[in-house]
């Protein structure tokens, strides 16, 4: 799978419900969690490879691989925590993003089982990175507008594409 980069409009749609999970989700979720570890992320969305679907896969050190659909937050802590954050689609760039310490959610997984997970550290981070991706949210948005002006002209020069600074 093709990882979209930061330009392009399918990162910036809301992603659609998965209608039924279906034997081939076993496949998509097996060739995402390829592209995850391709890329050495430890977090990937259907809307990053083109598939405009509620979908992500996560795996993280320690951790199996976990693919989440139609996921639902069900509850963030007011506490929040600073974590430098970066995204296959936006390469070479990293930063500090403040978000929930702890997150609290339901899906379903490849096989059409649902689950819940309540998760903090690395682990909350990701899924909320992700989860904005299906959103058409990047964790940029997440900046002030100071320093993401900042860094999309440090994208720009360093991987010679135009942003949606150029666009705004
Ligand atoms: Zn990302």
């Amino acid at each position: 799978m093709q990882i979209l980069t930061l330009g392009n409009d399918l990162l910036r749609q809301k992603a659609s419900p998965v209608r039924e999970i279906s034997p081939e989700y076993l496949a998509i979720a097996e060739e995402l969690i390829n592209s995850l570890h391709a890329g050495k992320g430890i977090g990937l969305a259907g809307p990053q490879v083109g598939r405009l679907e509620r979908i992500f896969a996560v795996h993280v050190e320690g951790d199996i691989p976990r693919i989440f659909i139609n996921p639902s937050i069900i509850e963030t802590s007011q506490e929040t925590h600073k974590y430098e954050e970066g995204c296959l689609s936006i390469p070479g760039i990293y930063t500090d993003v403040i978000r929930p310490r702890l997150v609290k959610v339901q899906a379903w997984n490849e096989k059409g089982r649902p689950f819940t997970i309540e998760a903090t550290g690395i682990m909350a981070r990701v899924i909320q990175h992700e989860y904005d991706h299906l959103e058409g949210i990047l964790f940029i948005d997440r900046i002030s507008e100071q320093k993401r002006n900042r860094i999309l002209a440090k994208f720009e020069k360093s991987s010679g594409r135009v942003s949606e600074r150029a666009k705004t």
